[in-house]
């Protein structure tokens, strides 16, 4: 549970750090309502993927479903500064699948926390694996990290990008291939 109390407390610290003058009037509200925003911004928090995954529904044929472009917005855990982009995820079903909103549902819970972006796009992949259980699950994620961008090396619009394959798709270069074809991508 995130405990508002404390970030407030440590925003004033970090504000008076900073050698700025908290009573100030612009100030004076900014911890309480930075405890706030940390509220929403580590939603996922109090989330698991299996609230999102566990309603299955069961389908004939197994071909691929693929759901692109979810937007997602998170936080670097090195830094505290945010990362966002997108995510794109495949799937091979083995007997159900789940609503295609629940993809992105799964996304947003492991973004909700502080987050390296290989581990996020490691931690969609297996929470698919093991709540859906599928034959097989590809994940990438491209996004820009505010802690490249803004500071440090300094590289706007430099992308990361992350990649996770599980089951069927390790196995099978076509399907990470097909995948790729359907980002309208040529190679990672
Ligand atoms: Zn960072």
């Amino acid at each position: 549970m995130v405990d508002q109390n404390k970030i407030e407390e440590a925003i004033g610290l970090l504000l008076e750090g900073i050698g700025e003058d908290v009573t100030r009037e612009g100030l004076k509200e900014t911890p309480a309502r930075i405890a706030r925003m940390y509220r929403e911004l580590m939603s996922g928090m109090e989330e698991e993927p299996a609230d999102y995954l566990s309603r299955r529904f069961s389908v004939e044929s197994n071909e691929m479903v693929l759901e692109k472009d979810i937007v997602f917005y998170s936080m670097c855990e090195h830094h505290l500064m945010p990362f966002y982009g997108k995510a794109h995820i495949a799937y091979i079903p083995d007997g159900y699948v789940v609503g295609l909103s629940k993809l992105a549902r799964t996304v947003e819970v492991f973004a909700g926390r502080l987050q390296i972006q290989e581990r996020l796009t490691a931690q969609v992949a297996d929470a698919i694996m093991n709540e859906l259980k599928p034959q097989g699950v590809m994940v990438m994620v491209e996004a820009e990290h505010m802690c490249m961008t803004m500071r440090g090396v300094k590289k706007p619009g430099s992308k990361t990008v992350t990649v996770a394959v599980r089951g069927i798709f390790e196995e099978k270069q076509e399907l990470q291939n097909r995948f790729l074809a359907c980002l309208g991508r040529q190679g990672i």
